[in-house]
């Protein structure tokens, strides 16, 4: 493990960049509603939220915490109501709130899908505290609902599309939340943008290409959502028609590159490890 993941010491968690803005910092500590056991023996502190649990059960599901609970507490740690209090430093309390609801279920689990969110928490903490049976849940439900290249995805069926409208209002707001940054960063409509890319250097009627880009401009403008659909569309004939040959073929290269570039990205605009780790963890 390249970081201590732990500190058993009074200080703050320590920052890091996340991308959920951090609105609680400053939030006085609290007992979770949902997982505070008065015979639990450890408190771990995630943010501002206190979770009072056994070690035992924590033990026999990641190693991390096995190693940590076989050490002796220094003789001056300080106590709260007899359990030592452990900071979870990086952690955000919703994921340990994931966590904590799949190590113990309300009801006998049916297979229904988790959400996005409940998806990404739990593999972010079965990575970080070795939880692999959880880590190869997550990382076998992850592959089976998001394919992990473009070819493929582009090869899905078009009921997935449909899919997205029945998908829970969490996920909806995950999808959306990634396609704002997923925007703010890139569009494939890149090569609309003025005079750099079209005309092209080799173009033969530059001020007809450069009308009928300015044209599609327009029209993808008053249709921003044709903009974030963007990524797995493919190439539409009609932006081109009025563009001579080499400005068509400079176009669609710079839509093909910049939505290779954005799909690579892809799995940081939904807080994901990048593919190469979710691939890599896959293997093991
Ligand atoms: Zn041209």
């Amino acid at each position: 493990m390249a970081d201590a993941p732990v500190s058993q010491s009074n200080e703050r968690p320590s920052k890091r960049a996340r991308p959920i803005p951090e609105s609680d910092a400053d939030a006085p500590v609290q007992r979770s509603n949902t997982y505070w056991f008065d015979d639990g023996n450890v408190i771990l502190q995630v943010e501002s939220t206190q979770f009072r649990i056994s070690k035992g059960v924590l033990a026999m599901h990641s190693p991390v915490f096995r190693d940590m609970f076989s050490l002796p507490l220094p003789s001056n740690e300080p106590l709260v109501e007899n359990c030592p209090v452990v900071l979870l430093a990086g952690d955000r309390s919703e994921d340990w709130l994931y966590l904590l609801d799949a190590i113990f279920p309300a009801e006998y689990r049916v297979e229904e899908k988790p959400a996005f969110a409940e998806l990404a928490g739990v593999l972010r903490l079965s990575k970080k505290y070795d939880i692999d049976a959880f880590r190869r849940g997550c990382l076998r439900r992850l592959k089976a609902e998001y394919p992990d290249s473009l070819a493929e995805h582009s090869a899905l069926p078009k009921e997935v599309e449909a899919a997205l409208s029945t998908l829970r209002a969490e996920d909806r707001a995950a999808c959306v939340l990634g396609h704002l940054k997923m925007i703010a960063a890139y569009t494939p409509h890149r090569w609309l943008k003025p005079e750099i890319h079209i005309p092209c250097a080799d173009c033969v009627q530059s001020d007809e290409c450069d009308s009928a880009r300015q044209d599609v401009l327009l029209k993808q403008a008053i249709a921003p959502l044709s903009i974030i659909g963007a990524l797995f569309d493919e190439w539409d004939d009609d932006w081109s028609e009025d563009l001579c040959e080499a400005c068509t073929r400079r176009a669609k290269q710079i839509f093909k590159e910049t939505q290779e570039a954005c799909w690579a990205k892809l799995p940081s605009y939904f807080g994901l490890p990048d593919w190469d780790e979710l691939r890599r963890l896959d293997i093991e």
